[in-house]
C-alpha cells in the first residue's frame, strides 16, 4: 500500500466507523506503519471527518514531520508496534460494548471474554485486561508493553480496546469482532450459555493463531 492509499484507507476506515457508531465525538485513533514511519489521526478530530491530506505524518521516532498534531494517545500506538514487528496498523476505539465490559467485576484479567465463535478466537484470540491509568499517560503505555508480545489484542480497564493487525483492514476487522463479541457476552448475562470448548478453541488456534 503506498502512502497515499494509505491516507484514504485510514479516512475511509474512520467514517466506516463513526458511520456505525463505534466511535463518537473525537474518540478512538488509527494509525499505519510505513516504511520510514508513521500515518496517525491527529487530535481533537471525530474519526468521520479526517482529511487525508491533514493526517500525522510522523518519522521513526514519533517525531510530527507534517499534518496536523497526532492523538494523545499515541505512545499506545507506539507500544503495539514496539511489541509486535508484523504490525503494520493499530485501532484503538471507545466502542460502548467493549468499555462496558472493561469495567465488569470478576472477569478474567488473562482471558476477559469467552470463546463465544470461532470467528473470536480466529480474530482476537485472547483478550488480557490492562489496569487502569489516565489516557496518554506513560504508565498504561508501560503496563500494555509487557502483554504485547504475547497478544495483538488489549483491553483497557474503564477505556477501551487497542488491537493491531498485519494490515489496517485486519486489525479492523479484529476489532470489529472484539466489539460483536463483548455485545453478546452482555447480552448473554444471566443466562447459561455453551461456549466452544477448551478442545475446540485449542483446534482454533493451532490453524489461525493470530
Ligand atoms: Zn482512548
Amino acid at each position: 500500500m503506498t502512502e497515499t492509499e494509505a491516507r484514504e484507507a485510514i479516512c475511509r476506515l474512520g467514517r466506516s466507523l463513526f458511520a456505525r457508531g463505534l466511535t463518537f465525538g473525537s474518540s478512538g485513533n488509527i494509525s499505519v506503519r510505513l516504511d520510514d514511519g508513521w500515518l496517525m489521526t491527529p487530535t481533537n478530530v471525530a474519526l468521520d471527518q479526517l482529511d487525508p491530506a491533514r493526517l500525522s505524518r510522523l518519522d521513526g521516532d514519533l517525531r510530527l514531520l507534517s499534518g496536523d498534531a497526532p492523538t494523545k494517545e499515541s505512545v499506545l500506538h507506539r507500544v503495539m508496534y514496539e511489541g509486535r514487528a508484523d504490525a503494520g496498523a493499530v485501532v484503538h476505539l471507545h466502542s460502548t460494548y467493549s468499555v462496558a465490559v472493561s469495567v465488569l467485576e470478576d472477569v478474567d484479567p488473562d482471558d476477559v471474554l469467552p470463546p463465544i465463535t470461532a470467528y473470536y478466537v480466529m480474530r482476537v484470540g485472547r483478550l488480557p485486561l490492562v489496569p487502569y491509568f489516565p489516557p496518554g499517560d506513560s504508565a498504561l503505555a508501560e503496563a500494555v508493553r509487557p502483554l504485547v508480545g504475547r497478544h495483538h489484542a488489549v483491553l483497557l480497564a474503564n477505556h477501551g480496546p487497542v488491537v493491531a493487525g498485519t494490515s489496517l483492514s485486519a486489525a479492523a476487522g479484529a476489532i470489529e469482532e472484539l466489539e460483536e463479541t463483548a455485545k453478546l457476552h452482555l447480552l448473554l448475562q444471566g443466562h447459561r450459555i455453551r461456549p466452544l470448548t477448551a478442545e475446540q478453541v485449542a483446534a482454533l488456534r493451532a490453524r489461525y493463531e493470530p
